[in-house]
């Protein structure tokens, strides 16, 4: 890689290379180079230079010149892939529309999980509109609309494959990890795919993550899935696809070892099934949901479960009750507390808040409830009151309190009823795997019997599991890195062993796991 100041230097370093038999592969150039004389340059390259592309990056949108419909070279395409996958560190982006919006909301919470910071105009009488320096306004953007504008996800069928050597499941910190050591320790094709947000349930965090390795100021959760991303697309192996849903497993008849994932996404146009030579499921947690009685009812808006800085924008003057005994619900409380007046109920007392936090809440006289349990929520469409249980009290006495908004904070449990069908999915050729009573995914020595599985392996054999949603983990992010690579090493075995998944010609692991 070299760095020139001017046209003239770039002629004359492709020159210099080309006599010591060194060849350039791209040339990559900003908005400044487009200058008056930067037609002259292009054709002189085009010309003379053998047609070297030329990747421009200017006003947050990307050209790139001189490929001619020529299949590019690995280099190039990696260049290419560096180049899309740019954007200006923190592009200016404004949201506008009506601050109380529940689509505002979500716009706001998208980019935010996502990692991009925005200004926030306020009217009142105009749709929810988010503009890009550069880029033609978003008007009422879906969250697929706003990812493909800020370039976080490929455009999704445009030469979308159907078939892989691994299929990675949850685009969280496991299923990140994952994707870049099968990409650069086994060189294997590989999809993730991914209901929601990339980076995870670690993109909701309140607060810096502050342990994990080579951050000494801690990194926000947006922010580390940002330049995991950036890492992988820059080796241009492993495609992304967010919006599809694994729903369910089945064996691939047509070709024996491989599977076959039924995936669903919100358009359905794009529900076509993948085939994988193996898979790994990284699905994390979802939200846990409150203890209520069966249909009770819960109002469509004020009712949330997860809490983000953003939020206390459309919080601001609300009552706010949160759920939850742990540092999320009090990190919470004190977020809303400037602004709103906030309540927090912990049915099961603070021993797993940090006494720092427990000390915080205290101090910004922060209304605690430690003997109380919901009963339920009240409100037609909009939350207005929680109904509250005092469980010291025999028989318990009822508390209602007055509430716009109720954040449910406490913890996750494992979303993997999909990998267990019933007699009915079974006869259709669903595959089931082996869970523990409480959801989570058994692997290697928690399988009765073991039968010699790899480390990571579940009870169906080329199907792996990492992270949160694997029986007995820790819910650290670090641990959910860890796994995903060893996963990986797994992998590798499993495919030297079973050469014949690794069918497709194109991958790079095809003649060097086979031989
Ligand atoms: C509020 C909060 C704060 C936290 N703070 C910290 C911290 O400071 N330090 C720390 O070490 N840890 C922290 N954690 C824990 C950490 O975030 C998790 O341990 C880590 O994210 C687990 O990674 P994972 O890849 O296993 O799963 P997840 O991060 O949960 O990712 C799983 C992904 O899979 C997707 N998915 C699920 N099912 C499907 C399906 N069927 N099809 C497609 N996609 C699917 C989900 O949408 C999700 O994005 C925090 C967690 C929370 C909730």
């Amino acid at each position: 890689m070299i760095a020139t100041a001017n046209h003239q230097e770039t002629l004359d370093a492709i020159d210099e290379k080309s006599e010591i038999g060194g060849r350039a592969t791209a040339i990559i150039v900003d908005s400044q180079s487009i200058d008056p004389s930067f037609s002259d340059f292009a054709k002189e390259i085009h010309e003379r230079r053998a047609g070297i592309p030329i990747a421009i990056l200017a006003d947050g949108k990307i050209t790139i010149h001189g490929l001619d419909g020529k299949e590019p070279l690995p280099v190039q395409k990696a260049l290419i892939s560096l180049a899309n996958s740019w954007r200006p560190e923190d592009p200016q982006v404004t949201v506008s529309g009506p601050a109380d919006s529940v689509k505002m909301n979500e716009i706001r919470g998208t980019l935010e999980r996502a990692g991009f910071q925005s200004d926030f105009v306020a009217e009142p009488t105009s749709e929810p509109t988010v503009k890009i320096k550069g880029c033609d306004p978003l008007i009422n953007p879906t969250k697929t609309d706003l990812l493909r504008a800020f370039n976080i996800i490929s455009s999704p069928t445009n030469g979308m494959d159907h078939r892989y050597d691994l299929v990675i499941i949850g685009a969280g910190p496991a299923g990140l990890s994952a994707a870049l050591a099968a990409c650069v320790n086994v060189g294997l094709s590989t999809l993730v795919i991914e209901s929601n947000l990339l980076g995870g349930t670690a993109t909701t965090s309140i607060n810096p993550i502050d342990n994990y390795l080579g951050f000494p100021q801690g990194i926000s959760g947006p922010r580390l899935a940002r330049l995991a991303v950036q890492q992988i697309r820059v080796l241009n192996q492993t495609d992304f696809r967010l919006d599809l849903r694994a729903q369910c497993l089945r064996k691939d008849e047509r070709n024996p070892g491989r599977y076959i994932i039924e995936v669903s996404s919100e358009r359905g146009s794009e529900d076509v099934p993948l085939s994988a030579g193996m898979i790994l499921l990284a699905c994390g947690l979802k939200p846990r949901d409150l203890p209520l009685a069966k249909g009770s009812h819960i109002p469509d808006r004020g009712v949330y479960y997860s809490a983000l800085p953003c939020d206390r924008y459309h919080e601001k003057d609300n009552s706010v009750v949160i759920f939850g005994g742990g540092d999320s619900a009090g990190r919470a409380a004190l977020l809303f507390s400037k602004e709103s007046r906030v309540s927090v109920v912990a049915t099961y007392g603070f021993n797993r808040m940090s006494l720092r936090l427990q000390r915080d809440l205290e101090d910004a006289r922060i209304a605690t409830y430690k003997t109380h349990r919901v009963a339920g929520f009240v409100g037609d469409h909009q939350l207005s009151k929680v109904i509250l249980e005092d469980v010291s009290s025999a028989p318990p006495r009822t508390l209602p309190i007055a509430a716009t908004s109720a954040y449910i904070l406490i913890g996750g449990t494992p979303d993997t009823k999909w990998l267990c069908p019933n007699q009915s999915g079974r006869r259709r050729g669903e595959l089931k795997i082996d869970r523990d009573r409480s959801g989570y995914i058994k692997t290697d020595i928690y399988l009765r019997p073991y039968g010699g599985k790899l480390p990571f392996e579940t009870s169906l054999p080329g199907v792996f599991a990492a992270g949160d949603v694997r029986v007995n983990s820790l819910r650290r992010v670090g641990q959910a890195v860890g796994q995903g690579v060893a996963a990986v090493a797994s992998m590798e075995r499993y495919a030297i062993k079973h050469p014949g998944i690794l069918d497709d010609e194109d991958s790079p692991a095809y003649s060097w796991l086979r031989h």
